[in-house]
């Protein structure tokens, strides 16, 4: 399976509008939302998310009967998840990272681990959809990207999946890029968005993942981009000119590539070329 990562050093860049549009294009590709926090893919492809599953991950509970009160669960505990007042051990579920160290140095045995939800991931039978979706207040959506990536691992019958990242370059944007085998990043050509692509493209290199930029909103602009990519040696792998029309069909969750056949083919050549230079 040709894993592609679209990813965009902010948010606004159209990053959903190319994935999902990529995606819905190429046979037996998966679209999957990786942006758990917002996830909002679905609202171009329309997909029957017949599959569900709770994301669960371990919290300590603390059996008060056996707790001596000694203290060495909140030393070890790296999160500040864990408080000793008046003796007794207070959790803070919702800073645990579970990690499982503070169990493992419990000497009277009073902590056990215990299940907590913290999100869903759902997808389309027929494998062409996988969103994530973190519940309200938590803070960390790896675990449910990390359980979406396993699943869409298991479709062995599918061509290619294409990963909508969150925007920015946080550990969720690193953890959806993580056994990908290219990254398409998704800018505009104005400073803030040369800005931010630098950023992306300091973390794909980093993770050396091979990757090309592409242009959206492209118009007589566009040497800000090209400029900085001709000296990074960063290909820019396809420019979608600005239009109105896209932000009209953007606003009622029509993809553009619905109508506008010079795209569709734009894409699928993408879509090629990445399949040839990753396979070559
Ligand atoms: S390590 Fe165990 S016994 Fe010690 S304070 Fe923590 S829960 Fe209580
Ligand atoms: S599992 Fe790890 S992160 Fe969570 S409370 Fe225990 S030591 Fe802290």
């Amino acid at each position: 399976m040709l894993k592609i990562a679209v990813l965009s050093g902010k948010g606004g860049t159209g990053k959903t509008t190319i994935s999902a549009s990529l995606a819905s294009i190429i046979h037996g590709c998966a679209y999957v939302d990786c942006d758990v926090e917002e996830p909002n893919g679905f609202l171009f492809l329309n997909p029957k998310l017949d599959c569900n599953e709770q994301v669960l991950v371990q919290v300590p509970q603390i059996d008060e009967q056996l707790c001596n009160g000694c203290g060495a669960c909140v030393r070890i505990c790296q999160f500040n998840a864990l408080a000793l007042v008046r003796g007794k051990v207070l959790v803070f579920p919702e800073l645990c990272h579970h990690c499982g160290a503070c169990s493992l140095v419990c000497e009277p045995k009073a902590i056990t681990e215990i299940d907590r939800s913290i999100g869903n991931i759902s997808w389309s039978s027929n494998s062409c959809f996988f969103q994530g979706r973190l519940n309200i207040g938590e803070p960390a959506g790896i675990p449910i990207i990390k359980r979406l990536k396993q699943e869409v691992s298991k479709k062995i019958d599918l061509k290619a999946a294409v990963f909508d990242c969150s925007p920015g370059a946080s550990c969720s944007v690193v953890n959806s890029l993580e056994g990908c085998d290219y990254a398409s990043i998704v800018t505009e050509p104005t400073p803030f968005g040369l800005h931010d692509l630098k950023i992306a493209v300091e973390l794909v290199r980093e993770m050396k993942i091979p990757a090309g930029v592409i242009i959206n909103k492209s118009g007589d602009q566009d040497a800000i981009i090209d400029e900085y990519c001709l000296a990074e040696n960063v290909p820019v792998s396809l420019r979608v000119p600005y239009s109105r029309k896209i932000a009209e069909h953007y606003a009622r969750g029509i993809l553009p590539v619905e109508d506008d056949e010079a795209l569709a083919i734009s894409l699928t050549e993408l879509y090629h070329s990445i399949r040839g230079e990753v396979c070559s």
